[in-house]
Formats: structure tokens, C-alpha cells, sequence
């Protein structure tokens, strides 16, 4: 089994785990390999595994992440670095099973014409405009929906609605439902302007596609990564045939990792 170990956090107790878990990998017989291999771990936050996944994105049906937590329980890091052996047995038992959650696709088309297929975010991708308020066309499944104001646009997938989505007022949702969702970003609604005022959830089966009315310094973010700065004049946005996979491991359940990290223990 070939492994790569992702840590980019430089702080000494993440360099510590990082090394003590690459020598006991290689004492348990396993390869390490950052260019081929079947599973990635990561150590640090659930941030430290959404870079994981954009370093190994064009092999995503290839391979299966595991994360491992440095500070809190994250959403995509189940693991605790003290269960560093037991990692090591589970892995070695070869007896792992997975499981998989969607990702959001978008493609791109350039104010000049060109066309840019398949981005993909595990988290979310947002539209915005850098200098004034971002005016565009929302259609759904090719019928116009709305004709939107305000700071942008949010489409999300499941395992990312509990991060910038529900900041944005967007619902959480279930990680094993095959669906994605839009949520605006601070949207003008008065008696000139309407947008729906509200985050939808969408069917894999649905495409939404953005056309803007003015295509230069529009900001396009894959899970808060700034991918361009050409002028965009629109982007369709669908649920991925690509999913992520994760090694089945978590004693917790989705609901208890909700309200473990947003509500804590009720007095
Ligand atoms: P980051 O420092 O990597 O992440 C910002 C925070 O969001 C961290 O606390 C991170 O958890 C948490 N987070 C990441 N994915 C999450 C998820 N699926 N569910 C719940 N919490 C999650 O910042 P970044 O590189 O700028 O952005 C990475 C992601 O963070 C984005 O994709 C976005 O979803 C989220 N974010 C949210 C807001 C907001 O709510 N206003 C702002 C910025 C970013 P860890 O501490 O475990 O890494």
C-alpha cells in the first residue's frame, strides 16, 4: 500500500506526529509515495485535508483520505494523533472499508470565448466581484431563475454546508445526500431588486448556471483558493460523477460532529 502524508502546518508538534507516523508506516511495511498513492493522509485541521485534496484532485477516484486532527474534531479529520498505532494496525489489517461524498464540478467559460471543464471543490465555490456588486443571471436547468445583486454567490456541497455555506446562513445537510446547494452572499432585496432571499438545495440531476453581465473582475474561489482574475462571463455548476473517499473509520456520527463543533454540551 503506497501512502503519502500531508502536513503543511511548520508548527512542532504536527512536524513530531508527522514524522513519528511516516516511521512507524515504514516499519509496518508500507511505502511512502507523494506521486502515486492510494491513501493520503493529513494531519493538522479540516483546512490541512481540503489542500490534500487539491494536490491529489486529478487522481480522486484513485485514492482514499484519512484525516488526522491536530487541535479539534474536524469534519473531515476523525483521527486523534494519540491513536497513532492504532492507525498503523488498521491500515496494515488491509481490511479497510470506504466511504464517498460528492463534490461540486464547474465550468468555466471566458469572456474571450474559451472554455475551462470539470473545477472541482470539496468544500464550495463562490463567485464574486472584486470592486462593485456582482450582477448576474441564475439559471436553473436552463430556466431563468433570477437576476441576482449583491456580494456573490456560494454553491456548496454537503460536507461543505457546515463551513462558508452556513456562515452564510445556508442549511447543513446530511454528507450521504447526493445534492448541492446555492447561497447567496449578502443579496440586495428591495423594490427594485428580487432574489429568492434564501439558500436552495439542488438534485444531482439539476445544473445551475451564472451568466454575468459584466464579466471583468469576477472572483472565482475553489474552497477559498482563488483560481483566476480573467473575465468570466459565465459558469455551470452540477454535483461531480468525481467523489471523494474517505477510509469508514468514524466513531461519530455526522449529527454528533455538528453539534459537538457549533452547540457543545447543554447545560
Ligand atoms: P481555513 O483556515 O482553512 O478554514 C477556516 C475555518 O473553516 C477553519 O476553522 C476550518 O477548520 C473550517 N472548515 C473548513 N472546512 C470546513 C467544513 N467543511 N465544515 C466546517 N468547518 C470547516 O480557511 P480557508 O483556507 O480560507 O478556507 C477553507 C474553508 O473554510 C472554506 O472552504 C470555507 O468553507 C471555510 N471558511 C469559512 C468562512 C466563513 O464561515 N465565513 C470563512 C473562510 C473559510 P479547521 O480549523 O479544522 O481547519
Amino acid at each position: 500500500m503506497k501512502i503519502a502524508v500531508c502536513s503543511y502546518d511548520a508548527n512542532h508538534n504536527t512536524k513530531s506526529i508527522d514524522q513519528k507516523l511516516k516511521d512507524k508506516l515504514i516499519n509496518a511495511g508500507m511505502i511512502l509515495d507523494n506521486y502515486h498513492p492510494d491513501i493520503v493522509i493529513s494531519i493538522g485541521g479540516d483546512g490541512t485535508l481540503l489542500s490534500a485534496f487539491h494536490k491529489y484532485k486529478e487522481r480522486i477516484n484513485d485514492i482514499k483520505f484519512l484525516g488526522i486532527h491536530t487541535g479539534h474534531l474536524g469534519f473531515y479529520t476523525d483521527w486523534r494523533s494519540e491513536n497513532i498505532n492504532e492507525l498503523v494496525d488498521y491500515l496494515v489489517n488491509n481490511d479497510v472499508s470506504d466511504i464517498s461524498y460528492p463534490l461540486v464540478s464547474a465550468n468555466v467559460t471566458y469572456a474571450e470565448g474559451q472554455k475551462k471543464d470539470n473545477f472541482l471543490a470539496l468544500n464550495e465555490i463562490s463567485i464574486k466581484k472584486e470592486n462593485k456588486t456582482l450582477i448576474c443571471d441564475v439559471y436553473i436547468n436552463g430556466e431563468l431563475f433570477e437576476r441576482f445583486r449583491g456580494d456573490g454567490l456560494c454553491i456548496s456541497t454537503p460536507t461543505g454546508s457546515t463551513g462558508y455555506n452556513k456562515s452564510l446562513g445556508g442549511a447543513v445537510i446530511s454528507p450521504t445526500l447526493d445534492v448541492f446547494q446555492l447561497a447567496e452572499i449578502a443579496s440586495i432585496n428591495n423594490q427594485v431588486y428580487r432574489t429568492l432571499g434564501a439558500s436552495i438545495i439542488l438534485d444531482k440531476l439539476t445544473q445551475v448556471k451564472i451568466s454575468m453581465l459584466s464579466p471583468d473582475s469576477i472572483s472565482f474561489n475553489s474552497d477559498q483558493q482563488l483560481i483566476f482574475e480573467k473575465p468570466i462571463s459565465q459558469v455551470s455548476f452540477s454535483l461531480s460523477d468525481k467523489r471523494i473517499h474517505f477510509l469508514d473509520y468514524s466513531k461519530d456520527s455526522f449529527i454528533s460532529r455538528v453539534k459537538n463543533s457549533f452547540i457543545g454540551k447543554i447545560q
